[in-house]
């Protein structure tokens, strides 16, 4: 994270687009005092757009460009308030992004977006990526903005965020288990926690009481009998992917109409289309889910350790960049990533080049199957998770859909997670 270098001029889309740049109350003052007196100061105050009643960390917005990039960009795409008057006059976003720092009850974290298609490659691509390593506190991008772990002081799940995250890094990790099943744990993980911390009347005890339920209730979940008597259960649960892929395929058709940018609208339309016979997938979606699960059966068969390696690393990442505690509980974050996850399987299932790479006959392909599957996994990935993961739009749905919490929730991330 720490390392990490912007392509720049080398990149394949600018990070500036399809994102919305907040100024904090404290970045406007430095931006406005940065460019006075220069040839940016008028720019600057047309083209801000004020944000009074928002909250400190938002102030004011960047006027984006018609196509969604940031008016500051130059003629090279890159950031001509920043070649002008350095880094000081940039907006927090500006700064840290493709990082995200979090400060946690007793660290700091740097996490990565998968938004950025080059942090998507550090992050996906490599084994062993997402191994966290302590770093110099000095090197963190804008510590002095760094996000409080969000909920409630002396809420459980806060005192106990580190301790639930790293049993549920640690279901994820269970690669004896298919991917369904290892989302299928976490629901049932986040559905027992829930039934004690967020049930009408929570469990209130001492911080040591509380612990000891906590792990009473994390502890099934490390063990290897119960998980597989979970998994087999699951595996005889039978449910039809059409409607899950009729509902993901709508949010995706939805996100290219608004989508800024000129990358996502075609790329939803040839994954719709490679799936749906048609552009505007339209019809039965019970054909485009046999359409999809036959080309998982052929991924998995021939290239199903790298796959693997992607949703890992990319579950992985979820749990880093953003704190379950933002989420009111547990199961709804966990149903947010079940729905991510099939998104992103839906939409590499999709793509055009994961389409002809099934199709292929062994030895026909002209490059490795490999590196076609890692720029269609990168081009997937980073384009969903700039577009469609924070759109305000998806984030509504995705609440909608959550509902009310408990078994009726669980009930829909088990739909979701078979269909994963
Ligand atoms: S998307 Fe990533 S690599 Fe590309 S310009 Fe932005 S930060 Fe740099």
């Amino acid at each position: 994270m720490l390392d990490f270098r912007c392509l720049a001029d080398r990149c394949e889309d600018t990070c500036c687009v399809g994102l919305r740049v907040p100024v904090s109350e404290g970045q406007l003052w430095q931006l406005q005092a940065g460019v006075k007196g220069s040839p940016d100061e008028e720019r600057v105050e047309s083209l801000l757009l004020p944000n009074p009643e928002g909250p400190p960390a938002e102030r004011a917005y960047i006027r984006m460009g018609s196509d969604g990039s940031c008016p500051f960009l130059d003629t090279e795409r890159l950031c001509s308030l920043h070649r002008r008057h350095g880094e000081k006059v940039l907006p927090d976003p500006c700064v840290t992004f493709p990082r995200i720092v979090w400060k946690w009850i007793e660290h700091v974290e740097v996490a990565g977006s998968l938004a950025c298609p080059e942090m998507a490659r550090l992050l996906l691509l490599e084994e062993g990526a997402l191994e966290q390593v302590p770093g110099p506190l000095e090197q963190v991008p804008r510590l002095e903005a760094a996000r409080a772990l969000p909920g409630e002081p002396g809420d459980a799940y806060v005192v106990h965020a580190e301790l639930v995250r790293a049993a549920a890094l640690r279901l994820l990790h269970r690669r004896e288990f298919p991917l369904a099943s290892r989302l299928m744990f976490l629901g049932q993980l986040a559905f027992r926690l829930d039934s004690v911390f967020r049930s009408p009347e929570p469990f209130a005890g001492n911080e040591a009481e509380v612990e000891q339920v906590v792990q009473a209730l994390l502890q099934p979940f490390d063990a290897p009998e119960a998980l597989e008597a979970m998994h087999q259960e699951f595996l005889a649960l039978e449910v039809p992917g059409g409607p899950c892929a009729g509902l993901v395929a709508s949010m995706l058709k939805s996100r290219a109409v608004h989508a800024r940018g000129e990358r996502f609208g075609p790329f939803v339309r040839r994954v719709l289309g490679s799936l749906w016979g048609s552009e505007q997938a339209e019809g039965d979606p019970q054909g485009a889910w046999r359409e999809y699960a036959a080309r998982w059966e052929r991924l998995m068969a021939t290239q199903g350790a790298r796959v693997e390696q992607y949703f890992l690393n990319y579950g992985i990442t979820q749990w880093l960049r953003a704190p379950f505690t933002e989420l009111p509980s547990l199961l709804a974050y966990v149903f947010r990533l079940v729905l991510r996850v099939a998104t992103l399987r839906l939409a590499l299932a999709g793509h055009p080049a994961v389409a002809a790479l099934c199709a292929a006959e062994q030895g026909e392909a002209a490059e490795e199957p490999q590196a076609v599957l890692d720029r269609a996994a990168i081009e997937c990935f980073y384009l969903v998770s700039r577009h469609v993961e924070q759109a305000p739009d998806v984030l509504a749905l995705v609440r909608q859909l959550t509902g009310a919490g408990g078994a009726e929730t669980l009930g829909k991330a088990l739909v979701f997670s078979k269909f994963c």
